[in-house]
């Protein structure tokens, strides 16, 4: 794909988010993964039969996607799981190449073989993120618990970075790799023109496994190691402190109403499961939240059941009295979807995530007043 359609196609985002189109979905084509990540939300093991026949198939997942395109979509992620688990990856990403559509993929790269870059080459991705768990393999590999990934993971990165793909490389900051947090910055950022982003913030898993949750609560930094690691990173306080007057309402709050979404879900995007479950996003699993694509068109879940899920309110008065009018609630990860992974209610209140953004907030309100 040329430079001058990206950018074309780009001018028309605006336009399209304007009509409430889905510009963009994500498409987790398998839970599955080659690693058993500590903090991982989603994952399934690699040969998990009954996981695997649950799946879409590839002509399912490219049905919708052509929906998606003729319903205006510019932009999918394909992520999973691990998407290049699926032996018809190929066969799945030139379809929806075929399609015009722009094309993401999150993978761990352990997985990248010569055959997978010849054809990202000829069919380039828009880009392609890899997860850096650690820079070591004691580390590394005390968080996917796969012997071997490490050595796996640097082949297939260096593979991928010496073929001149676009590359995005990124962290999850947790309590297995925070020694490495610096090694593993520097680790990114000479590997991809000084990109890097980290992620403090661990998900709690989609399925509800209450001892895989277990083992993400353990992984998750304290409110003030997160904040310390965000006051240290130059540029995510620039960031931060760039967008402060919005990302902190001083004084005001949300007010009104006590609908339960305030967030851009189902507003521009979409997301589907590996079994064609379509939600507003990916994080949103709440009992009546969900659309089954196997037996329903896109455009209905689109039209009719998004605005459904999007009108979902609270009468609780401890959602309405705290969050609902809280003036950190940009600076914070709650939202419904996340409370209710929490909570099991989409009204919850996550007392973790609240004395998180408040950290942050401090963070923000010490720099300001320095400055
Ligand atoms: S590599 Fe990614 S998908 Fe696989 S287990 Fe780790 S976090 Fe999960
Ligand atoms: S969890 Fe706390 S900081 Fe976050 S929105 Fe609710 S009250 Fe605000």
């Amino acid at each position: 794909m040329s430079t001058t359609i990206e950018i074309q196609q780009f001018k028309l985002w605006d336009k399209l988010q304007a009509k409430r189109v889905p510009v963009s979905f994500d498409l987790e084509i398998t839970a599955r993964c080659n690693n058993d990540c500590r903090h991982c939300y989603i994952n399934l093991p690699a040969g998990d039969s009954a996981a695997q026949a649950s799946e879409l198939t590839a002509a399912q997942i490219l049905a919708i996607a052509s929906d998606a395109a003729g319903m205006g979509a510019i932009w999918c992620l394909l992520t999973g799981g691990e998407p290049l688990l699926r032996e018809d990856f190929a066969e799945l990403y030139l379809g929806l190449k075929r399609l015009g559509l722009l094309v993401s993929l999150f993978t761990n790269a352990c997985l990248i073989t010569p055959a997978y870059v010849d054809l990202f080459q000829k069919y380039p991705p828009r880009d392609i993120e890899v997860t850096v768990y650690g820079v070591t393999p004691e580390t590394y590999e005390h968080i996917t618990r796969r012997p071997g990934s490490y050595g796996a993971f640097m082949r297939g990165l260096d593979l991928l970075l010496s073929s001149g793909l676009k590359v995005r490389l990124k962290a999850m900051a947790m309590r297995s790799n925070l020694h490495e947090h610096e090694a593993i910055a520097d680790f990114c950022r000479a590997r991809t023109k000084d990109f890097f982003r980290f992620d403090p913030q661990l998900h709690l898993r989609f399925d509800g496994d209450p001892a895989r949750n277990d083992e993400i609560r353990a992984e998750r930094l304290t409110p003030e190691q997160i904040a310390a690691l965000e006051c240290a990173d130059d540029e995510r306080v620039a960031a931060l402190q760039k967008c402060r007057d919005t990302l902190i309402r001083d004084g005001s709050n949300h007010g009104g109403g006590n609908h339960l979404f305030h967030c851009g879900a189902g507003e521009g995007s979409f997301s589907v499961s590996c079994d064609g479950r379509f939600r507003l996003c990916s994080s949103l699993w709440a009992p009546g939240t969900t659309y089954d694509l196997r037996a329903g068109t896109l455009r209905e879940a689109w039209e009719q059941f998004v605005p459904q899920v999007r009108d979902l309110r609270s009468n609780s008065p401890g959602y309405l009295e705290t969050c609902r009018r809280c003036e950190l609630v940009d600076l914070c990860l709650w939202c419904p979807a996340h409370a209710h992974l929490e909570t099991g209610m989409m009204d919850g209140a996550t007392p973790y995530f609240c004395a998180v953004a408040h950290a942050r907030a401090a963070l923000l309100k010490g720099k300001r007043s320095k400055t």
